[in-house]
């Protein structure tokens, strides 16, 4: 399955700015999973992260800045190991990339492609838009 291509890729860093990447294409809808670890990890109701071929990611800076924290159940996380920020990081399968999205640089203005791990999410988080929710993470990994 191919994906549509737009002419700049869509670039995004971490706070310190040791970290710089770019996404080629147009941009999927934003995921939002609401489970403890991405609560934990973005310190917010739920984390936001766009899903992507690997190939549509180019790192520009910082890839030798980057920090790795798995957990033994294989859940993990990337961060800038200067500012702690949330970087782009592969699947489990190896194929695709979760791009934090609010590490964009710019709105490219993708919408919410749906909610994972409702069943999880805590009484103040309340999911204000209309994508689809799912108690828990569809593809049952
Ligand atoms: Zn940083
Ligand atoms: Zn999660």
């Amino acid at each position: 399955m191919s994906e549509p291509v737009d002419r700049e890729p869509i670039t995004g860093s971490c706070l310190c700015g040791a970290v710089r990447f770019a996404v080629s294409g147009r941009l999927p809808g934003v995921g939002m999973c609401h489970c403890s670890k991405c609560r934990r990890v973005s310190g917010v109701a739920s984390n936001a992260s766009l899903n992507v071929s690997k190939a549509r990611l180019t790192w520009l800076a910082g890839e030798d800045n980057l920090q790795t924290f798995a957990l033994p159940s294989g859940w993990s996380t990337v961060f800038c190991r200067t500012c702690g920020c949330p970087a782009p990081h592969l699947t489990p399968d190896g194929e695709r990339v979760w791009v934090p999205a609010g590490g964009l640089d710019t709105d490219p203005g993708p919408r919410v492609a749906g909610h994972i791990m409702v069943g999880s999410k805590v009484s103040w988080d309340v999911i204000g838009d209309d994508g689809p929710q799912f108690d828990e993470y569809p593809e049952g990994g």
